[in-house]
């Protein structure tokens, strides 16, 4: 570790908490973040050269594991040509066309950057179509770091939405009612309440930042039905679950149609790149056809539209993903009857290839509350010492992992392998 501390060091003088985006310091478990120098496959290497397993898998993009030939030799013909013109390309043609192809309710969609940008411009399309303000959201689900996708749940059982982050208006934040994840009661006390103002209702069809939550029976279902009684618009943010429980997202596994659907990671193939999309008559109210204001000076552009179209085109090889769901499911319910064998009180939950381990004596996590109520610094010591065993988790407990098609059964046993240990040790 000592190329990385000395680097994490150096970090910190120039760069606030010495990362880019939060999650990366190491906050949550404590310690030093490996740097990182390269990738391949299943495994990353860091600054000082050591291996691991990684099953982060850069927060999801990676499903066909690290440093895939094809999309890296898309990139580089892509360069040959340019690397940005701000003008339209077939490449963005492809895009469109192969992602209401995978994803038929996405009839039209947009490219953008990232998937903050996707989310935040899918609920201004809402707003903008159904000329009503407030939007509904749910207690452990993140969408990105917009102003109104950062608010909490107030304090009793039907407030508005409060700050989550200093910076956010209240004045904004009141425009968010934040209910219960898998609760459709709380959703029909919203509406109940002020169903008339309420745009869209926005989730993540498994919820894979409050570690790994899957919809209960029925959940989704009834926000469709909400969402049509009252004429709100229903979005899916599959920025983590499209292309990743199922080939054709969360929405082809649980067969309900979102009206929008939020797309990143796996799309841009580890480039920065999000889409959303929908029915052609929202759609058409975005600008330039229509008065939704929406842009972006990179968006679309030729190398990660060349990354991303690479990507889907591999993720269609025929079983692929019926070898990750059966190697995530290997994963989680082998780790699972190591920490059964060891006295350890755990569940996971798995949906395609996210897994989320839990370490709590609830027989199966299915909200916020009892997410956050695992026990963490049992967690902390787990992470530390599968980390020094050489396997990579996501650096916090409230995060999902992420299985990729380089890991075959042989590593997934390894890891099981290794969580022994490291529950041994606990
Ligand atoms: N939505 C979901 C469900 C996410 O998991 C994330 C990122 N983890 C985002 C939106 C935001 O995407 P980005 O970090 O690319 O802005």
């Amino acid at each position: 570790m000592q190329k990385s501390e000395q680097l994490f060091s150096q970090a910190k003088q120039h760069i606030p908490g010495g990362v880019n985006s939060p999650v990366r310091a190491f906050k949550a478990v404590g310690g030093t973040p490996p740097f990182i120098s390269k990738a391949d496959g299943p495994y990353l290497f860091d600054a000082d050269g050591k291996q691991y397993i990684d099953y982060v898998l850069s927060w999801g993009p990676m499903v066909l594991g690290h440093n895939n030939e094809v999309i890296r030799k898309a990139v580089a013909d892509a360069i040959e040509n340019g690397l940005s013109f701000g003008a339209p390309t077939e490449l963005e043609v492809q895009m469109a066309e192969l992602i209401s192809t995978l994803v038929p309710s996405m009839e039209m969609s947009r490219m953008v950057n990232s998937g903050t940008e996707a989310t935040m411009s899918a609920i201004r399309l809402a707003r903008g179509f159904t000329g009503k303000n407030k939007i509904l959201k749910f207690e452990g689900c993140y969408h990105g770091h917009s102003d109104s996708l950062l608010v909490k749940a107030g304090s009793g059982a039907l407030t508005f939405g409060v700050p989550s982050s200093p910076g956010v208006p209240e004045s904004v934040a009141q425009h968010t009612l934040t209910v219960e994840f898998n609760n459709l009661a709380t959703v029909e006390e919203a509406f109940d309440q002020c169903g008339d103002d309420i745009a869209c209702i926005i989730v993540e069809p498994v919820a894979g930042n409050m570690n790994c939550i899957p919809p209960v029976p029925g959940f989704l279902e009834g926000l469709r039905a909400i969402c049509d009684k009252y004429g709100a618009l229903l979005i899916f943010d599959e920025v983590m679950t499209g292309f990743r429980v199922a080939l054709g997202g969360a929405q082809a596994h649980y067969n309900i149609k979102p009206d929008l659907t939020c797309l990143g990671k796996v799309i841009g193939g580890g480039m920065p790149v999000g889409a959303f999309g929908g029915k052609r008559e929202i759609m058409a109210h975005l600008a330039p056809s229509g008065p939704v204001y929406q842009a972006g000076t990179l968006s679309g552009n030729p190398i990660a539209m060349s990354a991303g179209l690479a990507a889907l085109n591999a993720i269609q090889a025929p079983g692929l993903y019926e070898t990750l769901t059966q190697n995530t499911e290997r994963l989680a319910l082998g780790i699972q009857a190591e920490a059964k064998a060891v006295g350890v009180p755990m569940t996971v939950n798995y949906a395609g290839s996210m897994f989320g381990i839990f370490f709590t004596e609830v027989e199966k996590v299915v909200n916020y509350q009892q997410a956050i109520n695992c026990n963490t610094e049992q967690f902390n010591r787990f992470y530390h010492k599968m980390l020094e065993l050489g396997v990579y988790m996501a650096p916090a407990s409230y995060e999902a992992g992420f299985v990729s098609a380089m890991h075959s059964e042989a590593i997934i046993d390894q890891t099981i392998q290794v969580a022994r240990s490291a529950l041994e040790s606990l």
